[in-house]
């Protein structure tokens, strides 16, 4: 199979093709990229010389780029976004451009190109927050960020491309990830890299916000089981049961770091900061997949992951 993947130098997408080349080495891999400030070149060092791996530095919001990128593709899976809820409160334009417009150029030249199967990176962020119980693929969007609306944008108008032009849609709306080649700035790496490095971990309002950890192998194991699997036109939930407070997530790092809860800092809130994000996994439990990983085997290896790769993120925390 040959396929384009977009913001393949980011913490998942390069997870992710690392995975496809290890499970499918006849399979053709091109990653459309921009390298913005978290797409690092690093992440993929280990397979800059494969033959069947070729990158394009480009934006996903230039036609051109993404007509070159799209030729003789079977698939595509569409990871390039900006990612960040921080920055997309301080500077909410961008996440319109690339996650909204940029998915529209996507969506419409691989339309028009007859691509068999366009994966979408979606999030479980679009749903919004929920008291009790856990949403459902055909729940409502309510999202509550500019990162989330630009992402629930994007995620309706790739359902619209499949009602009106059947064009071969699946969506995948994945929980909170954590593992190797994690920006910095999002609150698993910040932590442990603050911790190693003998800082305070800054802990929003009451840290009593609830997100479900998936480990990154694992959502990858998904999209690729999803990519082969899943049916056309539909939308597939991804996580792992792993539901957590903040302040608990914490209270686990800090202990594996050896530290005591004096290296927590309060600061106050995010605005419009969703208290709780719940999915229900059944459809793909249905489908076949499962996660693999342990939660806390995951994160004891996440965390000497980053013991063992300071030089990886100490110039990003420069930056
Ligand atoms: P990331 O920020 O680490 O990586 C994003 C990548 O996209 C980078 O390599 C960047 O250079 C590239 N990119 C950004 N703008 C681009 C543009 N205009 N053109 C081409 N490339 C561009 O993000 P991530 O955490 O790996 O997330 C990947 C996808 O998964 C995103 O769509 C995100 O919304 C979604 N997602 C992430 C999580 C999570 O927990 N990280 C959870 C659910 C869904």
């Amino acid at each position: 199979m040959n396929l384009l993947i977009t913001g393949g130098n980011g913490f998942i997408g390069s997870n992710f093709i690392r995975l496809i080349l290890n499970k499918y080495p006849d399979y053709k891999i091109t990653n459309l990229d921009s390298l913005t400030y978290c797409g690092n070149p690093e992440n993929l060092k280990d397979i800059e010389e494969n033959p069947n791996y070729e990158f394009i530095k480009g934006d996903v919001c230039d036609i051109n780029a993404v007509r070159q990128a799209l030729a003789n593709k079977d698939a595509v899976i569409h990871f390039a976004a900006e990612s960040h809820v921080d920055n997309s409160i301080r500077d909410p334009f961008i996440f319109t451009k690339t996650n909204v417009t940029g998915t529209h150029v996507l969506l419409e030249e691989a339309r028009k190109l007859n691509i068999k199967r366009f994966v979408y990176i979606s999030t479980d962020e679009v749903y919004g927050s929920i008291e009790n119980g856990s949403f459902k693929e055909d729940d409502p969007l309510n999202p509550s960020s500019p990162y989330s609306a630009s992402k629930a944008a994007a995620d309706m108008l790739a359902r619209a491309y499949y009602t009106t032009y059947k064009f071969p849609v699946i969506i995948v709306r994945s929980s909170n990830n954590f593992g190797p080649y994690q920006y910095p700035e999002k609150l698993i790496p910040l932590f442990i890299t603050n911790l190693i490095e003998g800082k305070k971990v800054p802990l929003y309002g009451d840290g009593m916000n609830v997100r479900d950890w998936i480990y990154v192998i694992d959502n990858c194991d998904a999209i690729s089981f999803i990519l082969h699997n899943g049916e056309i036109g539909e939308v597939y939930n991804i996580a792992a049961a792993n539901e957590m407070s903040n302040i608990e997530i914490t209270q686990l790092i800090l202990k594996e770091l050896g530290k005591d809860e004096s290296y927590i800092q309060k600061v106050s809130d995010r605005p419009g900061h969703d208290r709780r994000y719940s999915i229900s996994c059944d459809k793909i439990l249905k489908l076949g997949w499962k996660p693999k990983f342990v939660f806390r085997n995951a994160l004891t290896d996440t965390i000497n992951w980053y013991k063992q790769n300071s030089s990886w993120w100490k110039k990003l925390k420069r930056c």
